[in-house]
């Protein structure tokens, strides 16, 4: 018996999660229902090792190579703490070769270099952090209690420290208005920090989240499918040719998954595949987006050119024009059922 928090990052799915904290200690992100309605608290040693013992009875004589420390910023607890669990857990599974955990960057701006080295050296190897935008406006919009000037310099501290950086970046969240400012000052600092991988987690509203009612007063113009792909072509035109990971290809509601590799090796590919997306006629672009947000994952775009396939999805889409809200109410639907429950009906 031990406890699990509810989210980790997709990239460690095979991972065995421990959770030295509970919650998130921030949780006031418009866009976030994963911890809403839930309270922060730090775990002790004591309670995280008896988690571990349960885990290495569970797993005895598995190969388990790599861990996730949960919940959303566990770099919050003292360093001697976390050099404890880390050396616990490496003796207990001694095969493991992988250890990572989300952090916020004011956290990681707090932590010194030297302490994030200890960390590294008792075998903490990648650091995830929701980055979201690189803009002040975007950034104070969503609530996410951080100053890009913060993202930075946690980021530098976290690659000074020889430590990994995975970097989170959500086209859309800006809406309409703050669209080009967005991808503008998002790929401004992300060439600073220059991580080992950026991860596009494409923007979907949640139905309870408190963004609907900007959507309704008029603060908040969500933005399309296409108007984001516009987006990403900005944030990727404006990155530098750096040896970092851009991926769209670990996260289901990124529509072009194909737009995933090295910057330094890859960049120019990228740009032609969104230009090539957003070059189709509309009646293509609709095709392959209801395609993607019905789940059929990984099709390659020329799929609209497909006779067969535009047989059956075409007349689809001429329905949802006619009837009910329209296409793009009803792909915002679709992309909404993949985003996690609040554990609250009271998300303000
Ligand atoms: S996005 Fe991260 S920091 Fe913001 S509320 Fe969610 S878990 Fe907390």
């Amino acid at each position: 018996m031990y406890e699990q928090g509810v989210i980790r990052p997709p990239s460690e799915a095979t991972s065995l999660l421990v959770r030295v904290s509970r919650n998130c200690p921030w949780n006031q992100c418009v866009f976030c229902p994963a911890y809403k309605g839930t309270k922060f608290s730090k775990r002790t040693v004591d309670e995280v090792k008896k988690d571990i013992d349960a885990m290495a009875a569970e797993h005895r004589g598995a190969r388990v190579t790599s861990a996730f420390l949960q919940d959303a910023d566990s770099l919050l607890l003292p360093t001697g703490d976390l050099i404890a669990i880390l050396g616990y857990l490496r003796e207990k599974f001694p095969k493991i070769d992988r250890i990572t955990t989300y952090a916020r960057a004011r956290t990681l701006k707090r932590k010194s270099v030297d302490d994030l080295r200890l960390l590294r050296e008792a075998g903490l190897t990648r650091v995830h952090a929701g980055l979201e935008s690189g803009s002040e406006t975007v950034l104070k919009l969503i609530k996410k209690g951080l100053t890009p000037e913060e993202i930075v310099t946690g980021g530098r501290h976290v690659m000074d420290a020889g430590l990994e950086l995975s970097e989170y970046v959500m086209p859309g969240i800006g809406g309409r208005a703050l669209s080009r400012e967005h991808a503008v000052e998002t790929a401004k600092v992300l060439n600073l920090v220059r991580p080992h991988f950026i991860r596009i987690r494409t923007f979907a509203m949640h139905p309870k989240s408190p963004m609907q009612r900007m959507v309704q007063e008029g603060t908040f113009v969500p933005m399309n499918d296409e108007e984001i792909i516009g987006e990403i072509r900005l944030l990727v035109d404006g990155l530098d040719k750096m040896h970092s990971y851009f991926s769209c290809n670990d996260f289901s509601l990124n529509l072009l998954m194909e737009v995933d590799g090295f910057l330094d090796e890859k960049k120019d590919f990228m740009l032609r595949e969104l230009d090539e997306f957003l070059a189709l006629p509309e009646g293509q672009k609709q095709v392959y987006i209801l395609l993607q947000r019905s789940g059929y994952y990984r099709y390659p775009l020329s799929v609209v050119k497909d006779e067969a396939v535009l047989k059956q999805v075409v007349p689809e889409i001429e329905r949802l024009e006619k009837e009910g809200d329209g296409f793009d109410r009803y792909i915002d639907v679709l992309k909404s059922y993949q985003l996690p429950q609040p554990q609250t009906d009271d998300w303000q």
